[in-house]
């Protein structure tokens, strides 16, 4: 029955239950150390839903400690055999289904994915010189840190803890400080799937304080971080000083998309502009650099701005809407200034380009034309709904430009030349479990996804054995 056709979605529980507010260690709940709390807020009404118990340095040493010792030699979690781990992230799936009405289904498959690959990271048998016999084991890398983002809490948690579990570690994760809910949520099913206490580890905080005490702690491993680049740079920094724990870094990006004009248009400016505006452009992946053939340039133009107009804002707890509010004030405010910068720095603004009136954190779909490659609007991770269209006339041209940014995630091409297509890139906002995904240049380190994600959350050892003569 796991892979029949799910049942229709019901409607969302408009107001969810709050069970679980304090910090998970060892499958149990923990008030903070230092007895602080902070607010959770809901972005759409600026209503505060409830508050949180922060974890600090100390509440983080503790999570270690436990995380430490379900990886212990002897523990249950090191004597479990690797399908039965496979076992617990199908049971964890299961418990997220049970509850579709709050989950994506990206969510699900991941844990499935990584599931089904426990029992099957295993290592080689190398042909060495004389009478030797060696072979590799791919072993857990120990106690694994997770410090993530808000903008996609849950899928997040997902990528850090299903290949890290997979692999046999166990982690200690902190929650964006916008958005601990749904990790503690996570956290409960957890204990009900039956992982055993310390292996998972959920530390609701701040980043200077418990993000940064994961990062440069001496008993964590491995560091798996996902935000900001200037944050990605402190994280790699603290772990070097630290015990030079291994760090991989999913960080920001300036994505461009290539229309060309023998694209189906109708096609790119729908693709082009779900990939600006998906999830209010608060994605690392956004389409925010669009560049478009000068045939078709302006009429582009004119389609994109007709169906920037027509987006639906409201509530995001109402199934119509397809755009909400940005996360906080720092986050409004941010692109709200990069919007301004783009109008002084002189470029078109087509539509949008202010807030919606009474209606707090909420940003019309911008679009900004005659965009060119020196204005901050070109070059900053605007990380709201803002996109930018730009003109070219030579592929050799726009694919310099689309180069020329510190950045390097994601990229797209339209057109219906498949040499072309090929020669130039990729598809867009088409992530996987089972394919990689992660940056080039500042956007980061390391592959999340995948295959390729094992290699990140297991140690190689090489196993030599000397035998009294030479096998033959
Ligand atoms: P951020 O870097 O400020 O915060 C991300 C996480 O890091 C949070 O949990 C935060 O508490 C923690 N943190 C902050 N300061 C820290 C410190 N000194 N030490 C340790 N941890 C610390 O990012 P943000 O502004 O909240 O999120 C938006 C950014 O995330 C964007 O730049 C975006 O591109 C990036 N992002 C990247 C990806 C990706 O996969 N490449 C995905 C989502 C978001």
């Amino acid at each position: 029955a796991r892979n029949a056709c799910p049942p229709p979605l019901p409607q969302p529980v408009k107001i969810p239950e709050i069970k679980h507010t304090k910090i998970f260690i060892n499958n149990e709940w923990h008030t903070a150390i230092k007895g602080k709390m902070f607010p959770t807020i809901n972005p759409a009404t600026g209503v505060k839903i409830c508050d949180v118990e922060e974890a600090d340095k100390a509440d983080v040493d503790e999570a270690v400690k436990a995380a430490k010792a379900a990886g212990q030699r002897g523990s249950e979690w090191r004597r479990m055999d690797a399908s039965s781990r496979g076992g617990l992230l199908h049971r964890l799936a299961d418990l997220l289904e049970r509850e579709r009405s709050y989950w994506l289904n990206r969510i699900i498959k991941t844990l499935r994915y990584y599931a089904g690959w426990t029992d099957k990271i295993h290592g080689k048998t190398m042909p060495v010189d004389e009478n030797f016999v060696c072979f590799t084991k791919h072993e857990p890398v120990g106690v694994c840190g997770a410090i993530i983002p808000w903008n996609f809490p849950l899928l997040m948690f997902t990528w850090k803890i299903a290949p890290a579990l997979a692999c046999g570690n166990t982690v200690v994760i902190k929650p964006a400080e916008q958005t601990p809910l749904t990790a503690l949520h996570v956290g409960a099913l957890i204990k009900e799937a039956g992982f055993p206490p310390g292996v998972v580890n959920i530390v609701p905080g701040f980043g200077p304080t418990a993000g940064a005490a994961i990062a440069s702690h001496m008993n964590i491993d491995k560091v798996a971080f996902t935000g900001s680049t200037e944050v990605g740079q402190l994280i790699k920094a603290a772990a070097a000083k630290s015990n030079l724990k291994r760090v991989t870094l999913e960080l920001g990006g300036k994505n461009p998309c290539i229309v060309f004009a023998d694209s189906d248009l109708q096609s790119a400016v729908e693709e082009t502009q779900k990939g600006s505006f998906f999830n209010q452009g608060q994605a690392c992946t956004a389409a925010s650099r669009v560049y478009v053939e000068e045939p078709v340039y302006d009429e582009f133009v004119r389609l994109s701005v007709e169906r920037a107009k027509n987006i639906a804002i409201g509530d995001p707890m109402e199934p119509r809407t397809s755009h909400g509010p940005q996360i906080d004030q720092h986050q409004f405010d941010k692109i709200l200034e990069l919007v301004a910068s783009g109008k002084k720095e002189g470029a078109t603004l087509e539509c949008g380009g202010c807030a919606v009136e009474d209606r707090g954190l909420f940003i019309h779909p911008t679009i900004f034309s005659d965009v060119k490659d020196h204005m901050r609007i070109a070059k900053e991770e605007i990380f709201g709904p803002v996109q930018c269209i730009m003109k070219f006339k030579k592929q050799e041209e726009v694919i310099d430009r689309a180069n020329s940014s510190q950045y390097g995630l994601t990229a797209a091409v339209f057109t219906r030349d498949v040499h072309r297509a090929m020669s130039v890139v990729n598809c867009y906002n088409a992530l996987h479990a089972q394919a990689p995904f992660g940056g080039f240049k500042m956007s980061g380190n390391g592959r999340e996804l995948g295959e390729y994600a094992l290699a990140e959350y297991t140690e190689v050892k090489a196993i030599t054995i000397k035998l009294s003569e030479q096998l033959t």
